[in-house]
């Protein structure tokens, strides 16, 4: 008893002890039905998994039979046996043969032993053998343990099994993220998506469709294994992608789906295309972020039978995920670089347009950029015509475009209606808009179909209109009108640049015609003295080439000569006027002005003729003088003769009359003669002189006269030098003439005082007596040419003698000198006779000449 009992418990033994190999389950597996086939000692053995997904258990080891002869189990089955071993949990065999029909491994004994992990069934395990006595108790129990321990084998190479599927899809989605996400191309990114997603399902082929810009077309990926044995995808021609109805309930409720022939899945419209287009299964993904749908991802299968299963469906709804931002991303990006680059575009339109006066280059260059700007076929720009009727085609740009002087009557068209209602507008079907006329697309050789058109405008006043012509996606939005009223704007701006400037153009020429026309002399010079413009009258006044002339210094056209020093010079105030000679001998009037802005301009009248004309009446009246100068010493001669006579009282008194009024001619004809002499400012010479010197030797001279009218002079002498330059015996003159007035009028016994004060630029005389004075409204008179006042009649028995010459003559002799002469007088209390004199600093050391 004791030895067979060994035996038998030494086959539990083994069944419980045998060595297993985690690692390698399937060795471990097959090891385990090698073991039951040994211990029982029986020809065939199977062990079957659970499949979850089929709900059945499926053959995975035999032996003593092949694999292939062994079909499912369903869990639902009711063979006795099986039921048993599924609902009791423990080995259960058959009694014979017969029973054993519908088993595997029959017909014979068979055992059936379910594999028990955690209170789940995940394999069976059968025995059988063909002995009539079929297996015992012991046997029964041995299998159980054989199948308790296939049973941790099992799960444990389960649980393996989705660890490492677990890593594999770690490791793919990060691979996933980094390519996709590190690209930065809305291609590129397609491209990386549908490439792990290849890697991550066993489809034979997948499509990216991208909604937007790509007006939904498909993009087909096909993987391919390269030279290198690597794995590839290549994109195929892009399409536009069948439309299932299944895609539509993907967008809408943005969850997958999935279709397939065989098992029938999807509407029958869906499997009837999907039959069509050759595929067997197909998964469809929605390509979303943000419960916003970017495009449909669709994951193909060719061959029959083949499906997209739960892991993978798992797998490559992560990947869309993925690719879904980095798409979005990219789009972002591309959205912001293009509005950079048509940021740059307008910019460089508005620099353009505004850099430059060349109105036609200029407008021709803008449209060219605008019509890359936004992308249309061609973009033109009418401006209205100068009745405001017409809008005529100024520029345009595009390749296709044809022009033929086209102009648009205001009444008619898109342009008109803009023109007319300074309001942009969009027509994103021309032909069903009621301001189309197709006359237009014949003249320009453009088939429209879109058009924006905005109003050129400035001030509120149409200029024109600009006109763009055929959108690449076929509508203009808000934003390219909001862009090409912008070059509108840069463009009205050049336009009304280039007017303002055609007109100071128009304006500068009429202008410049003038001057070069006019009689007189014109200089023009700019700020820093270079010559603007020599007319016709200058330029032969002084011999100039005047286009030669033009850009030179002023002072080296007119070198040595004053105007050079008036046009350049620092110190020269201006406005001033001065008589200048030119080579040819003229005499020309000059004054010179500061031209605001500009620099200055000499502006010359020839006045040879006068100075000719007076002249002539200098040497007239000087002739006339002295031919009357020698008749009246005769007369005066032979009066003196005839004083020695014996006169009756009656002739004495006639002859002392004859003798008067010859001496005032002669002192009238002197007079006249000296003014003449000094007006024509011959025979000046200037020198240095005391001033104190000139009021002196007046004193001195009529010292005698003074003193026979009982006058007293007062004069107080300065302590220092006061020197001024001129003419030492004009300016003598000028002194005795004052003095002499003093004395003259001022009845006997008067006081005239002389007086002097200086400062550092000026000298000034004084000359005051206590006289009659001089009436207020003879004050004004009192220097003009042989003006006499009422005082020299006052007795008119004895009238004060003189040539009303004086004060005429002196004024001009001391505005010579660039001095001053007045008089201040109360009526009957004096007059005062002033001079102002430039003065001449004082040398510190050296004699000074005398006059
Ligand atoms: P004349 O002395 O020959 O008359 P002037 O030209 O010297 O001519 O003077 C013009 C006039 O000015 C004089 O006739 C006189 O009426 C007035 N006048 C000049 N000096 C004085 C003076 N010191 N006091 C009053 N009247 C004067």
């Amino acid at each position: 008893m004791a030895a067979p009992a060994a035996i038998r418990q030494g086959s539990l033994f083994r069944a419980a002890a045998n060595p297993l190999d985690f690692n390698n389950p399937a060795q471990a597996l097959s090891g385990l039905l090698s073991l039951a086939v040994q211990l029982l000692a029986s020809p065939r053995a199977a062990l079957y998994e659970y499949d979850e997904s089929e709900n059945a258990f499926s053959p995975r080891f035999a032996q003593g039979i092949p694999l292939a002869d062994l079909g499912r189990l369903s869990t639902a089955t009711d063979h006795p046996v099986l039921r048993t071993a599924l609902t009791g949990r423990q080995a259960t065999t058959t009694g014979g043969s017969r029973e054993s029909l519908g088993l595997p491994l029959a017909p014979g004994n068979v055992v059936c032993a379910p594999c028990q992990t955690g209170g789940q069934t995940i394999g069976l395990l059968f025995v059988a053998n063909d002995s009539p006595a079929g297996y015992d108790a012991e046997a029964l129990a041995t299998v159980e343990i054989i199948a308790s321990r296939t049973a941790e084998v099992l799960a444990f190479a389960r649980q393996s099994a989705t660890q490492s599927y677990l890593f594999h899809k770690l490791s793919l989605l990060y691979q996933a993220t980094h390519a996709i996400t590190s690209t930065r191309d809305r291609q590129e990114a397609v491209r990386q998506t549908a490439a792990h997603l290849l890697k991550a399902t066993s489809a034979d082929s997948c499509e990216v469709l991208v909604f937007g810009e790509g007006m939904g077309l498909t993009t087909r990926f096909r993987p391919q294994l390269g030279k290198s044995v690597q794995h590839t995808v290549v994109s195929m021609v892009t399409e536009s992608m069948p439309e299932y109805p299944v895609h539509k309930q993907v967008l809408r409720d943005l969850k997958p789906a999935t279709l397939s022939v065989v098992p029938p899945q999807g509407t029958p419209r869906d499997m009837s295309m999907l039959q069509e287009e050759g595929l067997a299964a197909a998964a469809v993904f929605p390509l979303s972020t943000h419960n916003q749908a970017l495009g449909l991802v669709r994951l193909l299968y060719s061959q029959p039978g083949r499906q997209i299963n739960e892991q993978e469906m798992e797998l490559a709804q992560a990947v869309i995920n993925i690719g879904a931002v980095g798409l979005q991303d990219a789009i972002h990006l591309e959205t912001a670089k293009a509005r950079a680059d048509q940021l740059q575009l307008l910019g460089d339109i508005g620099r353009d347009l505004t850099s430059t006066l060349e109105l036609e280059v200029a407008l021709e260059n803008a449209m060219q950029n605008a019509q890359r700007l936004l992308g249309v076929e061609a973009c033109v720009l009418f401006l209205l015509d100068e009745p405001g009727e017409k809008l005529v085609l100024k520029a345009s740009g595009g390749t296709t475009l044809r022009i033929r002087d086209v102009a648009i009557r205001l009444e008619e068209g898109i342009a008109g209606w803009v023109a007319r209602n300074k309001q942009p507008l969009i027509a994103n079907d021309v032909r069903a808009n009621p301001l189309y006329h197709s006359s237009i697309d014949g003249q320009t050789g453009l088939l429209t179909s879109s058009v924006l058109c905005v109003p050129l405008e400035t001030r509120g006043e149409v200029l024109g209109v600009i006109e763009a012509i055929n959108h690449p996606r076929g509508a203009f939005v808000e934003g390219d009108q909001l862009m090409l009223a912008s070059v509108a704007s840069w463009a009205a701006v050049a336009i009304e640049n280039a007017n303002l400037f055609q007109r100071v153009a128009e304006e500068r020429r009429r202008l410049e015609a003038t001057l070069v026309e006019t009689a007189d002399a014109v200089v023009l010079t700019d700020r820093s003295g270079k010559i603007i413009l020599v007319n016709k009258a200058a330029a032969q006044a002084f011999r100039i080439n005047a286009d030669m002339a033009a850009g030179r210094m002023a002072d080296e056209i007119f070198f040595g000569h004053p105007l050079g020093g008036l046009l350049v010079g620092q110190e020269v105030s201006l406005p001033t006027t001065m008589e200048v000679t030119t080579p040819t001998e003229r005499t020309l009037y000059a004054s010179v002005s500061e031209v605001t802005d500009v620099g200055r301009v000499a502006v010359m009248q020839d006045i040879t003729a006068l100075k000719q004309i007076d002249r002539m009446r200098s040497q007239l009246l000087g002739t006339a003088a002295h031919d009357l100068k020698n008749p009246l010493n005769a007369i005066r001669l032979g009066a003196d003769l005839l004083n020695d006579a014996p006169l009756s009282d009656q002739q004495r008194k006639a002859l002392n009359m004859m003798q008067r009024a010859t001496d005032s001619m002669t002192n009238l004809i002197t007079g006249l003669l000296e003014t003449i002499r000094v007006e024509s400012n011959a025979n000046l010479s200037f020198e240095p002189c005391q001033v104190n010197d000139l009021i002196r030797r007046a004193i001195e001279d009529l010292r005698p006269l003074a003193e026979a009218r009982g006058h007293t002079i007062a004069y107080e002498p300065p302590h220092e030098a006061v020197l001024i330059v001129g003419d030492p015996s004009r300016l003598n003159s000028v002194m005795a003439n004052l003095l002499s007035n003093a004395i003259k009028f001022t009845e006997p016994g008067g006081t005239i005082t002389l007086s002097l004060d200086w400062d550092e630029d000026l000298v000034n005389v004084h000359v005051a007596d206590n006289g009659p004075g001089i009436p207020d409204d003879e004050v004004p008179r009192v220097f003009e040419h042989l003006f006499r006042g009422r005082v020299t009649v006052r007795d008119p028995n004895n009238p004060i003698e003189g040539t009303g010459l004086g004060l005429a003559l002196a004024k001009t002799v001391v505005e010579q000198h660039g001095g001053k002469i007045w008089v201040t007088s109360k009526p009957g209390e004096g007059a005062t006779f002033h001079v102002t004199l430039p003065r001449e600093p004082t040398p510190k050391t050296g004699s000074l000449r005398r006059g």
